[in-house]
């Protein structure tokens, strides 16, 4: 019978202490403690019971049915002390916080997505501690060249090969040849990596930062395809019809060499405050693979013709989201990231 108690008792407590408002814990008073409550009863039960077993079970429920009135009795304040703070199905609920991708990481996934698209291959980045000759002589800019005075290099101090520096890649186009030593054109292929320049930091310049390197080689490729790649690229990143204009420059690694500009992706060629009034944007470099670049690969210049560009990471994240200082990317300000 005092198993009988106490398995009563486990539950009445159970029930009490878990009710949720001032209506099911009356339900429970009754139910345990009314007049035909379970508690109740086996008091009034306890007049068929022999001598022995009333002096045994007697003072139990009696203990029970106090235990459980006082429990009543603080669950009821705790109920109305809750009363004040209920809880408002219609307000907003609490925002769950969820891991995010870094604003670089989002323009280059779709920078890759629309590369695809096109049917170009996405290659591994490759190294970033690079030879002295993938990332300068092998792209026809041989020591002593003043080109190499464009690229601000962090080099490493200790080579084991003598002749053979390592250097931090000042960009990536070490991996066309990489590239090329082991495919036989037709190809067309995107490298997204990161880069390294040994540089003041300011607004526009940071030490390390994103290319996607575009290449692509084929038979009877000119520049008409690389002013189509280029404007499809970017008109698609920045989901408008935008024109390139090509002007003449000079990189080594291309003949003939280009700065291709593309119309202001705010005012689409009108003028205003991003394009300086001009309407023109400037975007990268690009260019026809140089002859040598092919001879470094093995490959005939005279069989393969080919186009390369460089797209920033950086400047179309900058462009495309408005954002003033390309030190923000790195700088790791939470107001900042947590706008993506
Ligand atoms: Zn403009």
């Amino acid at each position: 019978m005092d198993k009988k108690i106490q398995e009563l008792k486990n539950k009445a407590v159970l029930e009490i202490t878990g009710s949720f408002d001032l209506k099911s814990l009356e339900d429970l008073k009754v139910k345990y403690l009314g007049r035909k409550g379970e508690v109740t009863q086996i008091l009034r039960s306890l007049a068929d019971l022999s001598i022995e077993q009333k002096k045994v079970i007697g003072p139990q429920a009696q203990a029970l049915r106090k235990e459980l009135e006082e429990l009543i009795d603080k669950r009821s304040a705790e109920l109305k002390n809750k009363k004040t703070r209920s809880f408002d199905v219609t307000r907003p609920g609490k925002k769950i916080k969820t891991g995010h991708l870094h604003p670089l990481t989002l323009v280059e996934k779709e920078i890759i997505d629309i590369f695809k698209s096109m049917s170009f291959s996405v290659v591994d980045s490759g190294p970033e501690i690079e030879t002295e000759y993938y990332n300068f002589d092998a792209l026809n800019i041989p020591k002593n060249h003043p080109a190499r005075e464009m690229h601000d290099t962090f080099w490493l101090e200790k080579n084991s090969a003598k002749n053979n520096k390592m250097l931090l890649r000042t960009h990536t186009s070490p991996m066309q040849i990489r590239y090329m030593e082991k495919h036989k054109p037709p190809f067309q292929i995107i490298v997204p990596g990161k880069v390294f320049r040994y540089e003041a930091t300011d607004a526009s310049h940071e030490i390390n930062f994103h290319q996607v390197e575009c290449l692509m080689v084929g038979r009877d490729i000119s520049l008409a395809n690389l002013k189509y790649t280029v404007e499809q690229f970017y008109s698609r990143v920045f989901m408008r019809k935008l024109n390139a204009r090509l002007r003449p420059s000079y990189f080594p690694f291309v003949e003939p060499g280009l700065e291709i500009d593309i119309q202001c992706v705010k005012c689409g060629g009108r003028g205003c405050n991003i394009c300086k009034e001009s309407g023109w944007l400037e975007v990268t470099g690009a260019g026809m693979v140089h002859p040598n670049v092919f001879k470094s690969a093995g490959y005939d210049p005279k069989e393969y013709q080919g186009f390369a560009f460089g797209a920033g990471v950086e400047r179309i994240a900058m462009l495309k989201y408005n954002i003033p200082d390309i030190r923000m990317f790195y700088n790791g300000d939470l107001r900042f990231i947590n706008q993506f």
